[in-house]
Order: C-alpha cells, then structure tokens, then sequence
C-alpha cells in the first residue's frame, strides 16, 4: 500500500512512518518542517520506498498532488505544543482549521480514506477518570488562547465526521492521550522530553503548578500501530478512538522517577502556572483514558510501562548527546 502522512517529519509521523516502511508500505510525507524536521527521518533517509516533499498540508492543490496514487492519508501536520499554541496562536487555528479542510477534501477527491490524529485536549476540563468518547468537552471561555487548539481539534473533528456521513469519506479520528518517546522535543512545552533533558545536565525540574496534576504516558510504538489498523478498518471509521496507557501518574512523581531513572543530582522546583504559560491559564487536573473502543475493535493494548518509557527516553536522549558532543 501506499500512504502519504502529512506531518510526516514531526516526532509521531516519523515514528509512524518508520512503522509503515518496516511493514512494506510506500510512504509519501508531506511537511512544511515547521516543527518536523528533516532529521526525524534520519533512519529512513534515502529509503527507496519514502518520498519526502516539503509543503504546506493546508494548501488543496499540495495535498492533491501529494495524495496521487496514494491508498489512504495519515492528516498528523498540526501546530502542537502548549508554548507554540501560545505564542502563535493564528498561525495555530489556521494550520489546524485548513490543514484538516483541505485533506478532507483531498482524501474525498482522491476515493481514499483518511485518519485525523487528534488530541485529549478536546476534553478539556472534563477529569472524570476513564474518559470515554461520547464524554462532554468542558471548556474555558474562547477569549483565552488557551482553549484555541482544543477548540479547533474539535472542529476538525466534526469536519471528519460530516465528510463521512455526507460524502460516505471512510474517516476516523483518534485522540491521542500524551504520546512520548524518542524524538519528542521539549521547546514546545511537552514535559518528559524537558524533564529529561533538564535531569541530564543537572539543571532542576520545572514542575509547573503543584505537580499533582495527573497525566497518562503512551510510548509512540504502541500508538502507530493502531493508527495504522483504525485506517485500514473499514468498519472503525465514522468516530473517534481514545489512544493512550492506563497508567496514571502526577507530574511530580515524573519528575521524581525521571531523576531515579538518570541518577540525576537535579532538584525539582515548582513554578507557578502564570509563571510559565503567562497569566490565567487553566490545566487539566488529571487526564485518564479509557481505551476500551480502539481495544475491542483493533486489540489496542499498550505494552510499555511508564519505567520502560522513561528508560527509552533517557536512552534516545543520551544516544544524541553522545552524537552531538
Ligand atoms: N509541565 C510541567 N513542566 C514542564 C512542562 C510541562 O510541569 O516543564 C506540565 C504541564 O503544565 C502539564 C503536564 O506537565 O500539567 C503535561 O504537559 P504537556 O505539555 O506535556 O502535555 P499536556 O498534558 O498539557 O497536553
């Protein structure tokens, strides 16, 4: 088969492009490198099966082009990262608005399926432990950035789901729950590949707010898998799939066990929330999955613990340390 995967240098695109190459597949990536890089794909440079072209996902007549002769898409380009959702926050609601438009359009024009990679962050407030598809979104008020980018994940959501049942699109979205691993770069905010980083050369762990905010932390190897089955499934499309581990823990506790991992001589501050993402901004207090749907229909089981995430963390962190110094 063949696939394109907008976002394709990006941490998880690599990740699922690496996935799609070792199957056999033939990949096209499309990626404006924006915050994807050409060295994400560094294992699979010149690989005769990859293509990469360097372009905007938002722009119809570059996802046409790229998506010729194309089985289905993998729509993964975005604007993620709290701090560059903060800091741009147009560019933000306009790459992930039209990015999604256009390969919907795309993917129709095309006959071909398409799988939309969207976020936790649609649940917003909701901490109800377990969260399920069908849950509320319980959101802050549009005036604050802060909530653009759940905002817009949801709309590219309800844009999926319109283009499957009034154009019969075979589409799905998953919504991924803290996806981690090697390549995951910390300038954009995401916190085990800063705590990593911060534990490696001694400097202390920002936890911000009072760390007992609870997240759940899936390995990218157990994410693309599924990404690949729930497009391939015909009858997975038409809604949304919860992708994460079930193995809750408080940043705080990260921060304590990234530093037993590395044997750091780090300490760990706290720094208050307006501190670090400027004043009034809300966090979700805890962020638990339940997978049961990608589970019964595709047999999602994530199969790394937290220990062994951190580990190939730290790993892949030092491996490029070594390979810099
Ligand atoms: N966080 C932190 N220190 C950092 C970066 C992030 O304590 O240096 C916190 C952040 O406020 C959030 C959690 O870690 O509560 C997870 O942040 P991330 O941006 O990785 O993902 P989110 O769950 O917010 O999408």
């Amino acid at each position: 088969m063949r696939y394109l995967v907008t976002g394709g240098a990006g941490f998880i695109g690599s990740h699922l492009c690496e996935h799609l190459l070792r199957r056999g597949d033939e990949v096209v990536v499309l990626d404006d490198l924006s915050t994807g890089a050409e060295h994400n794909l560094a294992a699979v440079t010149g690989h005769p099966r990859l293509r990469l072209r360097t372009g905007s996902a938002a722009e119809l007549g570059t996802v046409l082009d790229a998506a010729r002769d194309v089985d289905g898409i993998f729509h993964l380009a975005a604007a993620v990262g709290v701090f560059a959702i903060l800091d741009h926050p147009l560019r933000s609601l306009r790459t992930n608005l039209h990015g999604t438009e256009s390969v919907l359009e795309a993917a129709r024009q095309r006959g071909i399926p398409m799988l939309l990679a969207s976020t936790s962050e649609v649940y917003g407030k909701n901490d109800k432990p377990g969260l399920r598809e069908e849950d509320d979104r319980v959101l802050g008020a549009p005036q604050r950035n802060r909530w653009s980018y759940a905002d817009a994940k949801a709309i590219d959501e309800a844009l999926t789901y319109c283009y499957h049942r009034e154009f019969g699109l075979g589409a799905v979205v998953v919504r991924l729950f803290n996806t981690v691993g090697p390549r995951q770069r910390g300038h954009y905010g995401m916190v085990l590949p800063r705590f990593v980083a911060q534990a490696l050369a001694n400097e202390p762990l920002t936890v911000f707010g009072d760390g007992s905010q609870v997240r759940c932390f899936c390995h990218v190897d157990d994410v693309v898998p599924a990404m690949h089955a729930l497009l391939t499934e015909e009858s997975a499309h038409g809604t949304a799939y919860n992708l994460g581990s079930a193995e809750p823990v408080s940043i705080r506790e990260l921060a304590e066990r990234v530093i037993a991992v590395t044997g750091s001589a780090s300490e760990i501050v706290t720094v208050p929330y307006s501190a670090a993402y400027g004043p009034g901004y809300e966090d979700m207090t805890s962020r638990i999955p339940d997978c049961t749907r990608a589970r019964e229909r595709v047999g999602f089981a994530p199969r790394h613990s937290l220990e062994q995430i951190i580990e190939s963390v730290v790993a892949a962190n030092r491996a490029s340390l070594r390979s810099v110094s």
